[in-house]
């Protein structure tokens, strides 16, 4: 079985088939795309400043076991949360992979860089007694890979790390290195979907076709506002008062308006639900500018923001 760059995009597309990506890994696509990622690049996942939890995200998916993904279809080699070895030997196996993947390897990155004190405010290992700085390993592994992926927004726009005042100078992925091509997935966390979705389709087909925030347009086109269940509450000018209350939450500080992602039609948790349908408002984790920029997060959005009603359009 051979899947098509245009199947591929149609299984990514939760518009399409309504289901997420891994619920729909059943064995036959599996074996598929096993076949066709054999020989392909491995991926090296180095961890900064966040809280992990893009990997927690990633770990949550249940069809196929996240086993499967990681070794069979990924080929993930190093992950500091996920391998059995540590300190030295990590280190050491980190320079040898990197080493003989040379410009063959994927690098993800989770988690902002601090930059200040000269990046010392992050280390992931020691090499010869000298700290090796998470600034220092992106910018060297990133120049030997094929590409970098930013995930989470923690990597892909500073995020929670890089919030004011920003005591240690954190800064996104793109701010610290160039000239390698980079794909910002965004989410805090990011969405498993997401991420096997992309490096699948770089595995398989190469870069996906990205927006002018480096985000796979397939994941992030609509905004979270678009595909809203509350989509008509807000075109019949029902709002929600206080939590709990029947109603578009918009002014209770919904940032859906102003989020471009796939959340109400991919959903969360194994489809269970997601934050609006959970009766929380959308925060914004996929904003270029959270969290600063969408704080406070339950206060409504200036009223010049808001899209406009379809009743309003006639
Ligand atoms: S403002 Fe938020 S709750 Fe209201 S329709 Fe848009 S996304 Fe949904």
């Amino acid at each position: 079985m051979r899947l098509t760059r245009r199947e591929f995009l149609k299984l990514c597309s939760a518009s399409a088939i309504g289901m997420g990506i891994s619920q729909l890994f059943i064995p036959e696509v599996v074996e598929a795309l096993e076949e066709a990622a054999r020989g392909k690049p491995p991926v090296i996942w180095i961890q900064g400043a966040g809280d992990s939890g893009c990997s927690v995200s990633l770990l949550n998916t249940c069809h196929p076991s996240i086993a499967e993904v990681l070794l069979k279809i990924i080929s993930l080699h190093y992950h500091p949360t996920l391998m059995a070895s540590a300190g030295d030997l990590a280190v050491l196996y980190l320079d040898v992979i990197s080493k003989k993947a040379k410009r063959n390897f994927f690098l993800v990155v989770e988690g902002a860089i601090p930059t200040g004190a000269e990046g010392r405010f992050c280390t992931i290992g020691a090499r010869n007694g000298r700290h090796i700085t998470l600034l220092e390993a992106v910018r060297d592994l990133g120049a030997k890979s094929k590409a970098v992926i930013a995930l989470g927004t923690c990597a892909t726009h500073g995020g929670i790390p890089s919030a004011k005042p920003n005591p240690t100078e954190a800064r996104s992925v793109k701010e610290v290195i160039e000239g390698i091509p980079i794909i910002n997935i965004p989410g805090c966390p990011s969405h498993p979907d997401w991420f096997v979705g992309t490096l699948v389709h770089v595995l398989l087909f190469g870069i996906p076709d990205l927006d002018n925030e480096l985000r796979p347009k397939i994941f992030f086109s609509d905004t979270v506002h678009q595909n809203c269940s509350n989509y008509s509450y807000f075109n019949n000018g029902e709002f929600a008062k206080k939590f709990g209350d029947k109603g578009c939450l918009i002014q209770l500080g919904c940032k859906g308006a102003i989020t471009n992602s796939d959340c109400p039609l991919r959903r969360w948790n194994s489809r269970v639900s997601w934050c609006v349908e959970s009766g929380a408002p959308c925060i914004g984790c996929c904003s270029p500018g959270f969290p600063d920029l969408v704080s406070p997060l339950y206060t409504a959005i200036p009223e010049k923001l808001w899209p406009e009603r379809e009743s309003a359009l006639v």
